[in-house]
């Protein structure tokens, strides 16, 4: 259950810069980590926006940073490249994902089709599948929202909705969630006005209905949720992509997303 838990509290450095000795700055203080950890200290980082979208990492600079063996990161690259996180390409090698517009717009349409569900599943038995780790959260949300941390904001922001899903206790969904959940943070800082992607008080009232016992609400308030963060990412505008995948598809006279 708590394999690819994403939850871990660590403020890390503030600063996400390069140190110029080729490790990840962001990464270190990490030694002798196992795939899964890597894996979930990669997503915390760019949940946390320290690593954007399009960024290039190398399997050396990370088996360097994480002082462990090659074999190992190359499992946890392994994996976070099926699930669409990272991208490998011949030339270029491996680089965190940078969705298109269409991209978004196909992942928000996945997690509007799914989240509704988790929540009415939660409404369920709201006791039983963990409302107490749900209160929890959002006042964790709460206080680094008033601290005004807000790398750890945006990241608890994100790990709301990975948490309604391993709190639904299945599997499948939390590594669909993990996938969804990741490449919307990276669409957010390519497309959002601003870079939080959940609007305020709107998992309150999610986590209320669940707490209510109302599936109904439950679904219908995350609905509306991801409504506001699929608008919030301005996924109609025409502006110039970031997407390097994107120019190369536009240079082969493939039309805009
Ligand atoms: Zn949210």
């Amino acid at each position: 259950m708590n394999e690819t838990k994403p939850i871990e509290t660590d403020p890390g450095p503030e600063d996400g810069g390069s140190t110029g000795d080729g490790k990840l700055p962001l990464l270190e203080k990490l030694r002798g980590r196992t795939e899964g950890e890597i894996r979930r200290r990669i997503l915390q980082a760019i949940f946390e926006q320290r690593l954007p979208a399009g960024e290039s990492i190398t399997e050396e600079q990370l088996a360097a940073t994480f002082d462990v063996s090659r074999t190992v990161i190359r499992q946890a690259v392994a994996r976070l490249a099926q699930d669409g996180i990272l991208v490998k390409s011949p030339n270029k090698g491996t680089a965190v994902a940078s969705p298109s517009r269409k991209e978004a717009r196909d992942i928000l349409f996945v997690r509007r089709l799914v989240e509704p569900e988790i929540v009415r599943l939660l409404a369920s038995a709201p006791h039983r599948f963990g409302l107490t780790e749900l209160r929890k959260h959002l006042a964790e949300e709460n206080e680094a929202r008033l601290a005004g941390q807000r790398g750890t904001l945006v990241r608890l922001t994100g790990e709301f909705h990975l948490l309604l899903a391993e709190l639904s206790g299945n599997q499948v969904l939390l590594r669909l969630m993990t996938q969804l959940q990741t490449l919307t943070c990276l669409a957010v800082l390519l497309y959002a006005e601003h870079d939080e992607a959940c609007p305020r008080d709107e998992h309150l009232r999610i986590v209320d209905a669940i707490a209510a016992g109302d599936g109904g609400t439950a679904a219908q308030e995350m609905l509306n949720h991801l409504t506001h963060v699929e608008k919030d990412l301005k996924l109609d505008r025409m502006t110039p992509e970031s997407s390097f995948g994107d120019a190369m598809g536009w240079l082969r006279g493939v039309p805009d997303n």
